[in-house]
């Protein structure tokens, strides 16, 4: 059973994608809540997709996630994304 090791969250679209086709373990960096709170730090709004975690959409599947050493780094790579330049 293969192993998805992904930087963010899956979005819900890509969760029911992954419990559809029976994927095993997840394993990601940063979590949508995060996502979230990094967006709304920079006044921005959030997508227009509801943020779901992964197992409130699909159950049998091992996730694990977010990673805390990993955080900042993720951080400064969406605000860099969206033209933030600090
Ligand atoms: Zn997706």
């Amino acid at each position: 059973m293969a192993t998805v090791y992904t930087s963010s969250e899956h979005c819900p679209m890509c969760s029911a994608a992954h419990g559809w086709v029976g994927l095993g373990r997840i394993v990601y960096a940063s979590s949508s809540k995060q996502l979230v709170s990094w967006l709304d730090e920079m006044g921005l709004p959030p997508g227009r997709v509801r943020t779901l975690a992964i197992e409130e959409v699909i159950r049998d599947t091992p996730v694990d996630g977010p990673a805390p050493e990993f955080a900042e780094e993720l951080r400064a790579l969406q605000r860099r994304y969206r033209g933030f330049t600090d």
